[in-house]
């Protein structure tokens, strides 16, 4: 049987288990170089900052790949603030068995692209990047208002750079996810209101869609608000979480949010590898429109995990900072005794696998309620129906190539520069 066959079987008998495909989040540094007002790591926030220790990370990522762990994403922090180190962890989780790693940057290495050796520059780091087992790399987009947006992060000319940059790493076969934080300056700071409706995030998401597209970009997901009641309070461990009014949405701004970008999204998906899964979407509207029991609890702390930077210690996730696990090493991952049903936030890293692993993991666990779910709501098994036929044409979002899905819509830069869209 071949290493595809050995994975499809080995997903097929955990989901059979009741079990989702584990996932670990590592936070490696709380370093950043970043300004931005939603997140508590912003440069000018003082708080002793802490990086992992690289041979204890490695460490870490060998014990995850034996425990099953599938995918593995370095977050900081700015993650490239230490590349080097990133960079050789991501082969030592490659060399491990994990198949899905990914990292991000703020961007700040795109800044200054009209300095003589930015070329040299990119080409280095396309290189670097290239020779790594990493499948995904976003960069965080926050508007599609440039100057909001390099307002926002302090990083003046990213977005020049970042023009720039993506045919030089589409050469080498890199193809970067543009990751948007959604903030109420995401269709540019004039725009935001006290009540922000439909119409606001309709346009708002359909242009971030054009904008990174005709950027370069043939990836994009968007991260959901990270201010909640969990995020306000002292629990929240990761601290990319803030109180800031440019994350606070009120529970009818979101219903607007979440249903003008289920909305949205098919328009684009066609032209762009869009991530966000509506089926995850059609869950959290009916979370905030009072129906929670149509939603299904997070697998936080039972198949996805969270690794701090402050002390190397794992959590359920990046919110409950109150439940300290330990040792990652030490951790039996396997045993789900007293871990609670959460719903607390709409954290996308993990609630959306929760979503499109439900129906399966569902079978084994709770198939009285899967039934009852098919009952009550056949919406939500038509868009999970859609949303995996789409990831599969989508190459479940590889990094690494180009789908048939994007390749019409294909950047015009990388088409400029010789690209042949065969992408071979
Ligand atoms: S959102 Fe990212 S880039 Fe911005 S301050 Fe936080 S960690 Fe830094
Ligand atoms: S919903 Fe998931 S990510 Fe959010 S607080 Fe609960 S376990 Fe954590």
């Amino acid at each position: 049987m071949g290493q595809l066959g050995k994975t499809s079987v080995a997903l097929m008998r955990m989901l059979l288990q009741g079990r989702a495909p584990g996932q670990l989040i590592i936070q490696y540094t709380d370093q950043c170089n970043a300004h931005c007002p939603q997140c508590g790591m912003r440069v000018s926030h003082q708080f002793p900052r802490k990086t992992l220790e690289t041979d204890k990370t490695a460490a870490m990522i060998r014990s995850a790949a034996q425990k099953g762990i599938k995918a593995l994403s370095f977050t900081g922090g700015e993650p490239f603030l230490h590349l080097p180190q990133i960079c050789d962890l991501a082969q030592v989780a490659g060399q491990s068995g994990i198949e899905y790693i990914r990292t991000g940057t703020n961007g700040f290495l795109f800044c200054n692209s009209g300095q003589a050796d930015f070329t040299d520059r990119m080409e280095q780091l396309a290189d670097q990047l290239a020779a790594t087992p990493l499948r995904n790399i976003w960069v965080s987009i926050d508007s599609s208002d440039v100057a909001t947006h390099e307002q926002m992060r302090g990083l003046p000319g990213v977005i020049k750079g970042l023009e720039k940059a993506l045919p030089i790493f589409a050469e080498r076969g890199l193809y970067l996810s543009a990751n948007l934080g959604i903030n109420r300056n995401f269709y540019g700071a004039d725009k935001d209101h006290d009540h922000l409706d439909y119409d606001f995030f309709y346009a708002g998401f359909d242009q971030f869609y054009r904008f990174v597209k005709n950027l370069g970009f043939t990836i994009a997901n968007v991260c959901y608000p990270m201010y909640n009641a969990v995020t306000d309070s002292d629990q929240a461990v990761y601290a990319a979480t803030a109180s800031d009014r440019v994350v606070n949405f009120s529970r009818a701004e979101k219903i607007n949010l979440f249903q003008a970008l289920s909305d949205c999204i098919p328009v684009h998906r066609e032209k762009i590898r869009i991530f966000t899964p509506r089926c995850s979407i059609h869950t959290l509207l009916h979370q905030y429109r009072g129906h929670a029991e149509l939603s299904t609890p997070c697998r936080g702390g039972i198949d996805f995990f969270f690794i701090d930077s402050q002390n190397g210690h794992t959590y359920p996730c990046g919110y409950r900072g109150d439940e300290d696990l330990g040792d990652f090493s030490a951790l039996n991952i396997h045993s789900v005794e007293n871990r609670k049903e959460c719903r607390q936030c709409d954290w996308e890293c993990f609630r959306d696998p929760s979503e499109l692993f439900s129906p399966l993991t569902g079978l084994r666990q709770s198939p009285l309620q899967l039934l009852q779910r098919w009952r009550n709501d056949r919406r939500f098994f038509q868009l999970w129906l859609e949303d995996l036929r789409y990831y599969r044409r989508c190459h479940y979002f590889n990094g690494r190539e180009l789908t048939n899905v994007e390749k019409t819509g294909v950047c015009q830069r990388i088409k400029k520069r010789g690209y042949d869209e065969t992408g071979q």
